[in-house]
């Protein structure tokens, strides 16, 4: 705030007249702060500045002493009897709506931009969401599978629908904040009194309380609930993936809507197969002699068992493909494949018979056996699974 400047008149700036309640003060501030807000008014590089001039004019005229020194003695007058507005001790505009503001509801703005009017200006309240992890098997998780869940949530009471209060017993202004909902305490600071407001803790804004609180939640209008509900998992969920179950989180405040529910998938390892995006990825041992000579195994999929031709000649960590034997895709209509790596065993703890057969072999081999059209890095490459 520049010093040179003019001071604007406080009456002015918050556009009321000097006869002005202090509840037509408080209005005529909130007013302002929504229109001036900087979330709403990031193209207006004035807008910050404007806020701080009607805070400082709130600070004066909502606070008894310090209007009247105002009103009989002008800017000068506060000046020389110590008052000065405090803003710069602030980070930000935000900083500001906060002290003013308190940081209730949904954030430090929940308050003024609740959008009921009344001593606290709560409105409806979304409730929150719930989050909850469980586990599934890989062969679930291609298929698809309907799952238990179960979890805690905060749900109206049902007994006295939420006000808090015993059905047929009425509800009362708060005695500890009078209606207002806040506490009200001032702060000093460098730059002055600073007012601050918190949430009455007696009735926790609302500015009333039941004479006679729900035997059933004791007051809350709300109770925790174990809910137990079965969902379904869309197949080929991969793990880690959340689901979203709109309205099944915890209940809202004051006719605000439910939560939603989320439910983070965590798929077990399957020790057969490693996953790798819609594709599956396992191994088979194959004797080196039946390599040479090509043979049928078995392999394991997802829906059991299918046989797998390896042909003659198959080398080490040869990769082979089983077609949409893989996982289902998510968004993609295509199933993954299921990717065989070859694992060729050489025999060890040879008998005697076998290391003579062996050493036949070894006699008769011919550079027509053993030669690979593949250069050494080609070789290299599929050794490392590439
Ligand atoms: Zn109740
Ligand atoms: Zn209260």
């Amino acid at each position: 705030m520049s010093a040179s400047q003019m001071p604007r008149d406080y009456y002015e700036v918050l556009g009321v007249d000097r006869e002005a309640s202090e509840a037509e003060i408080k209005k005529a501030f909130r007013r302002l702060a929504r229109e001036l807000h900087p979330d709403v008014n990031s193209h207006d590089p004035k807008a910050e500045e404007k806020f701080k001039q009607a805070a400082e004019a709130y600070e004066v005229l909502s606070d008894t002493e310090r209007r009247a020194t105002y009103d009989r003695y002008g800017h000068e007058g506060l000046r020389s009897g110590g008052w000065a507005p405090n803003f710069e001790g602030f980070g930000s505009v935000a900083d500001i709506f906060e002290a003013f503001f308190g940081s209730g509801g949904g954030g430090p703005f929940g308050d003024i931009f609740g959008g009921t009017t009344g001593a606290r200006s709560y409105g409806r309240v979304q409730g929150g969401d719930v989050a909850v992890s469980v586990e599934i098997d890989l062969v679930d998780a291609a298929r698809g599978a309907s799952v238990p869940v179960a979890y805690e949530s905060i749900a109206l009471c049902e007994h006295c629908h939420g006000n808090g209060a015993e059905p047929g017993t009425p509800i009362e202004t708060c005695p500890r904040c009078g209606g207002a909902g806040q506490l009200r305490a001032v702060t000093r600071t460098p730059f002055g009194q600073m007012m601050r407001s918190t949430v009455c803790d007696r009735c926790e804004g609302e500015g009333r309380v039941p004479k006679q609180p729900c035997r059933v939640c004791r007051g809350r209008g709300r109770k925790v609930e174990r809910v137990k509900i079965s969902v379904d998992v869309p197949a080929g969920i991969a793990d880690g993936q959340r689901i979203r179950i709109a309205g099944r989180g915890h209940a809202g405040e004051r006719g605000g809507p439910t939560g939603d529910l989320y439910v983070q998938i965590r798929v077990r390892e399957d020790h057969r197969f490693v996953r790798d995006g819609d594709d599956l990825i396992t191994a088979v041992d194959v004797a080196a002699p039946l390599a040479a000579l090509g043979t049928t195994v078995e392999v394991p999929t997802v829906d059991g068992a299918v046989e797998l031709e390896v042909p003659a000649g198959t080398q080490p960590h040869e990769m082979l493909i089983v077609r949409g034997k893989g996982m289902p895709g998510l968004r993609r209509r295509r199933t993954g494949d299921l990717r065989v790596v070859v694992n060729v065993v050489i025999p060890r703890h040879l008998s005697r018979d076998q290391r003579e057969l062996i050493e036949q072999l070894a006699e008769t081999m011919t550079d027509h056996n053993l030669r690979t059209d593949e250069g050494v890095f080609g070789k290299l490459r599929r050794a490392l699974g590439g």
